[in-house]
């Protein structure tokens, strides 16, 4: 019988290696940055989303042992109960303060994960049947989870679709409205429509929920985001940041009035029933906060969006496609599977590390690399990755001929 069982699984795991859709993690021996030893070999990597190359910078490690030092290694227990330290308490308020320019009664909470954070608010805000959450067809999976968790009833409106979104407000007689999109979004690099959907949200009486996992600490003159570069305020806007991204070092936080996180801290079970994150993680974040609010912040943005600009200069591709992004995800759509993958490894065997996505992570036929830009590559690396990719499509394109 339980030979039964495992062959079961084995039928599964041959089905995805026969669809090219097996992944493979492979293990980086070195710290988090642009040139890395991985699995031994050294690579010149365009996949983390260390944006502002954070993760490994001198002042946001000292931290981390300064956090160790003072707090020790683990929480403990679980916010509500005693793992609330006061480093997490510091935390939220630089927070608050950071987001308040954009909220009304800012207040801010900590997570472990942004994948948590997500859950916490679509299950929180959404916990009545008779509430509707509307989510965008592109949204993160954590947010896709977030709305299956819910009591609410979801309805999903197309990719950037305002008046597709207007129609559904306008039909649903639902208590509560939630309204719930990426703002950068993750595979495309695309900048969903905020200031539109946070007219719509105010015209409706809807809340907007706003992942920024890829704009926290990147966009906006001071990197406080999406709310920053669109340069929004209202008490209807619920916003999500994460901080293993952008912020270098790992969890996430909700801003939003004082209100919502209450609701969270009183009933949103992925806070309250976890280990609150090592209090360490928070004093490191403090760091990385000083860093992105300082002139450093800025003049790294600065680099990452030149970065951005040469690459776009410099890519010159006629038989892959390239969406238009102006952020530091900036995707190649290739299409079928096994062509992604054969591009991933070339690029592999050059020691050039930029991932293929495969469904389900993007719709089938639209396989791609995503290459990420961070502050820490220099334009020479940028150059190279560009005329890389530029010999290989030419190549592949002579074959195809
Ligand atoms: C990475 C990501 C998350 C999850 O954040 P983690 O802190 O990595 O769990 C949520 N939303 C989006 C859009 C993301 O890209």
């Amino acid at each position: 019988m339980t030979q039964d069982l495992i062959a079961g699984i084995e039928r599964q795991l041959d089905t995805l290696a026969a669809q090219s859709l097996m992944r493979r993690r492979r293990t980086a021996d070195s710290p988090t940055a642009p040139r890395q030893l991985v699995d031994g070999h050294p690579m010149l990597a365009f996949c983390s989303n260390d944006y502002l190359g954070l993760a490994a910078h001198p002042r946001v490690v000292a931290a981390l042992r300064e956090g160790a030092e003072l707090y020790g290694a683990g929480s403990g227990a679980s916010h509500l109960v005693s793992g609330h330290g006061r480093a997490h308490a510091q935390l939220e308020e630089r927070l608050a303060a950071f987001e308040a320019p954009h909220l009304v009664d800012a207040r801010a909470l900590y997570f472990c994960t942004g994948y948590m954070a997500n859950l916490a608010v679509l299950t929180a805000l959404g916990s009545d049947p008779d509430a509707m959450i509307f989510s965008e067809a592109l949204n993160h999976a954590s947010l896709i989870d977030g709305a299956r968790l819910a009591r609410a009833g979801v309805t999903v409106y197309p990719h950037r679709d305002v008046a597709a979104l207007e129609a559904q407000l306008i039909a649903s007689n639902a208590r509560a409205k939630i309204v719930v999109t990426d703002s950068v979004f993750s595979m495309d690099g695309d900048l969903a429509p905020l200031p539109a959907l946070l007219a719509l949200c105010e015209r409706y009486g809807a809340w907007l929920v706003v992942d920024d996992a890829h704009g926290f600490g990147v966009l906006g003159a001071h990197g406080r985001g999406a709310l920053e570069h669109f340069d929004l305020r209202s008490p209807n806007l619920v916003y999500v940041g994460t901080l293993g991204k952008a912020a270098g070092v790992g969890g996430a936080f909700i801003a939003a009035h004082a209100s919502v996180v209450e609701l969270m801290i009183q009933r949103a079970r992925p806070y309250i029933y976890t280990t609150a994150a090592p209090p360490a993680l928070a004093h490191a974040l403090l760091a990385s906060l000083d860093i992105i609010e300082g002139e450093e912040g800025a003049a790294r943005r600065a680099h990452l969006n030149r970065l951005i600009a040469l690459l776009d200069d410099t890519l010159k591709l006629a038989r892959w496609q390239r969406p238009l992004s102006h952020t530091a995800i900036q995707p190649i759509v290739i299409g079928g599977n096994d062509e992604a993958l054969y591009v991933a490894s070339r690029l592999h065997e050059q020691g050039l590390w930029v991932p293929a996505i495969r469904p389900p992570t993007v719709a089938p036929g639209t396989a791609r690399l995503r290459v990420t830009l961070c502050a820490a590559h220099t334009e020479d690396e940028v150059a190279r990755l560009a005329a890389t990719l530029n010999a290989f499509e030419h190549q592949l394109e002579r074959s195809a001929a």
